[in-house]
Parts: C-alpha cells; structure tokens; sequence
C-alpha cells in the first residue's frame, strides 16, 4: 500500500503539526500540542510508541513546551497520526493558525489552567490567526519569566469576578465540559484611572471549554489583566473581569489576523494605534521569574538536558506518574517534565529517580545554562552537531554559569533552541565552525568564526561574564 501524502510545508510562518510534518536533516518532525503542557500517562506512552516504531526513537520538548517526534518517514507518518490521533493528541485546526494558543508555567494552578482552555477555545473559533501566535498566561504560582509572546493574560486575584459563573457550567465525562457561555458582557469600567473604553465588535461568546478539574471548589475566577506585545514590551492594561477580558482578547486576535502581521510586535504603527486607542492601559504586574528545576512543594520540574529525550525515557516517565503520582505528565517550558508526587516520600523519590535518569534536577546544574538544538545532523539547516557539542560547552561553560551567565549553541542563525540574547551564542556554519557572538542572539552578524575547540580554549581564560566579550571580541 502506498503511504498517505504528507500535506506540503507552507512557506513561511508556519508551524509543524501531526498533518503537516517538517522535513529535517533526520526526516519528518512531527510536533503535538497538548493543552496546558499536560500528557496523560496513556498519551505520553502513545507518544513514545509513535517515536519508536514510526520515527527513530528521539523526542524534543520545544520552548513552548511542545512536543517534537523525530525522524518520521513519508511511509510512517499515517500510522504515527493514527496512533497519536487515537490518544487525543491529533492537531485541533487546519487554517495553518496556531495548534496551541497558549503558554503557562509548569506550577500553574487549576484556575490557570481554567482561562487556558477558555483562551484556546477563544483562539479557534479565529480564522487565520498567525501560527506563531502565543498567549502567555500566568498566576502567582505559575510564573513564566520573559516569554516572547503576543499577549499576556496575568490572573490578579484584585477582585472576584463573578461574571466567571456565565462561563462555568457541568462536568463532562471526557473531565473537559463545553459550556455554553453567555454574551460578553459589557466592559466593565477600569476600577481606577480615566480613560475610555474599547469598541468592540464582539460577536457571539461562543463555547467556552473549561478543565473540569478547574471547577472543583472553584465559585468565581479573579480578575485577569491583559497586556499587548509592542516593540517596547509589553503594554499592560488595567484588570477586569474575566468575561470582559476574554471578549477583548477575541477583539486583538481577530485583528491580529486580519492585520497580515506576523506577530502583534510586528504591527506597523498605525495598526498599533488602532487597536489600543481605545484602551485602558494600567499599571503592569511585576516582572515574573521563571520556576528553576528542582522540588517544588510536591511538584518535580526535571528538565531533560538540552531538551531531548528518548521513547524509553519518555514510557519510564509515564510509568512514574502512575506509580508516584497522578497519572499526568507537564510538559515545561524549560524543555523538561513536571511530575507531581502523591506526597512528600513521593515526591522525593521522584527526584531521586529522575536524577538518576540523568535529568537535570538540580538549579544549579550548569547544562541549565545551555541552549541547544538538534543542529546537524538531525536538522538539514545545521552546519554543526549543536546537540553533540552541547555537553562539552557546559562543562566548559560551568563557571560562568555559576555567575548567572547563559550560552546557547545553534546549528545555524534561525536560533530554534533561544530566540532571544544569551551571554555567548555559538552560530554553526555551513564549514563546521561557530560564528560567534557575545552577548547577542543567534541571528546577529559576526565577523569572529572559530572552530568548536577554539571557543572551549578561550572559555577557560574566561573567568567572569563580563570578560565574555573581550575574549570573543570581532578581529579588527
Ligand atoms: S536553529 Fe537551525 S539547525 Fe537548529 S534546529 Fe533550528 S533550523 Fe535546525
């Protein structure tokens, strides 16, 4: 029998799913989206079995705590989506937007969790949302630190909305209910502050799916404040209720969508002006740290070093959930797992289990400090083995670490691994050496190029981060 055709790669702006595969130095890539970071164990055995019988057994957690399966052939892939499809982990739109809306912390609590869902429920119902739309939400618990995002959604706590109760409703069987919720209501007044208030061309709310876990003990959901991406961060508007909140988060996707930009950062200015004239700005949370490795309470955060791991790591990490746990797996955005132990023991064996595993559980575990990419020759764009060089770059790299430094090894400029600056980026080249750049992000112009062994012998000269940029300065 001939293999199902694999959908054609669209050409820019666009992400892989489960239909539509990336081709790679090491064949198809596949990558699956689960809602919130969350595998059951049922799923993550799924996945592992996708891995290993139809691609070649290495798995990927991306940035935004996605998923990646490697190494999928044009004849595997229809029984890789059959598989993953048949454990619910099947892409949820094909306009080419977004299979996932939304990025939350690894400690997200279940009312995170609960505007997730609605978000991702809001995002589907809009056409032609760019597919690298990202909305970042957060809770106390849940931070995230920087994230490149479009929007951000902050659950405040400034005062009860009970306006959450028109979007709450009965538990479904499936422990995800499709509640029908009533219209938007009106925008609420800001709480302080003048200002005038947003036009919008709201249409119908809509279905609103929400955890039914969320629902438990829950009787109404705070306030959220939103924030929109500008080129000078983040735009923070004042808190409402949660109802009028989603109703203007539906208003910026839509028009998002119909603007042609790529990203909300990349509206031009007076498409900027339109969509915030209206607006109440307010006054933004403080600036959020992201959650390191290590035991939190009951909840293990284990990254896997440089973000990848294996089919038989991936069915012992399910087996743990079980054993240990409640069952489900989070995928972070550190590019590991959480795992939440049934009790203090528990959780401790967790950690010990996984250390031993090779994790990294540790928050001072210098591979923390690393980014890296599959690079060559997994990906076919890679000029260098970023993967493989990784290891050796943090053993080199471990002092700097210790000060606070970060270094991200990528096999060419598009930066997959850290789109943002790290103290040193290594950039692989089409000859097997590193463009090198201090201070800056993988796409940054560099006239200084060594080999792999060049850049370790001068780390070791190296011995604050500060000196970083002398010891890789450009030639003259
Ligand atoms: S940064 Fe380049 S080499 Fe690395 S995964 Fe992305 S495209 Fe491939």
């Amino acid at each position: 029998m001939s293999p199902a055709p694999v959908m054609p790669a669209p050409r820019r702006g666009w992400c892989p799913g489960l239909a539509r595969p990336m081709p790679t130095g090491d064949g198809l890539l596949v990558r699956l989206h689960p809602v919130a970071g969350r595998l059951t164990a049922v799923q993550a055995r799924a996945a592992a079995r996708a891995a290993r019988e139809g691609g070649n057994g290495l798995l990927d957690v991306t940035a935004r705590g996605n998923l990646q399966i490697r190494g999928v052939t044009a004849q595997s892939h229809a029984r890789v989506a059959a598989v993953l499809a048949g454990s619910g982990l099947g892409d949820v739109r094909h306009d080419g937007g977004p299979q996932r809306l939304t990025l939350n912390g690894p400690l997200a609590g279940t009312e995170c969790r609960a505007v997730v869902a609605a978000v991702e429920a809001i995002g589907r119902e809009v056409m032609g949302l760019p597919a690298k739309t990202l909305v970042a939400v957060e809770d106390e618990a849940g931070a995230l630190g920087p994230v490149e995002a479009d929007l951000w959604v902050r659950i405040t706590g400034a005062f009860p909305s009970p306006l959450w109760a028109g979007v709450r409703g009965g538990g479904g069987a499936g422990g995800t209910a499709q509640l029908d919720a009533a219209p938007p209501p009106p925008i609420a007044p800001p709480p302080c502050g003048e200002g005038k208030r947003a036009p919008l061309d709201r249409g119908p709310c809509g279905a609103v799916a929400v955890d039914a876990a969320a629902q438990d003990g829950e009787s109404a959901l705070p306030a959220l404040q939103l924030a929109v991406a500008t080129p000078d961060g983040p735009l923070w508007l004042a808190p409402l209720p949660a109802g009028a909140t989603f109703a203007i988060l539906r208003v910026l996707l839509t028009r998002l969508a119909i603007s042609g930009a790529r990203r909300m950062r990349a509206l031009a200015n007076d498409q900027r002006a339109t969509l915030l004239a209206d607006l109440t700005t307010g006054e933004g949370p403080p600036g959020s740290v992201a959650v390191p490795a290590g035991l939190h309470g009951r909840t293990l955060l284990a990254d896997f070093p440089f973000g990848r791991c294996d089919a038989a790591l991936l069915d012992r990490l399910a087996g743990w959930s079980e054993s240990h746990g409640d069952g489900h797996l989070g995928l972070t955005p550190n590019r590991g797992v959480a795992l939440v132990g049934r009790d203090d023991a528990t959780a401790e064996a967790l950690r010990d289990e996984a250390e031993a595993a090779g994790l990294i559980v540790d928050p001072a575990d210098p591979r923390r400090a690393v980014a890296a990419c599959p690079g060559a020759p997994a990906c076919a764009s890679g000029g260098t083995p970023a993967q493989a060089d990784a290891p050796r770059l943090a053993a080199a790299f471990a002092h700097l670490a210790r000060l606070g430094a970060t270094a991200h090894v990528s096999g060419c400029p598009k930066g997959c691994a850290h789109p943002g600056p790290a103290t040193l980026t290594l950039v692989g080249r089409a000859d097997g050496r590193y463009g090198v750049v201090p201070q800056c992000h993988a796409g940054t112009e560099t006239g200084l190029v060594l080999t792999f062994g060049a850049v370790l012998e001068r780390l070791e000269s190296t011995r604050v981060p500060h000196d970083v940029r002398d010891a890789f300065r450009e030639p003259a």
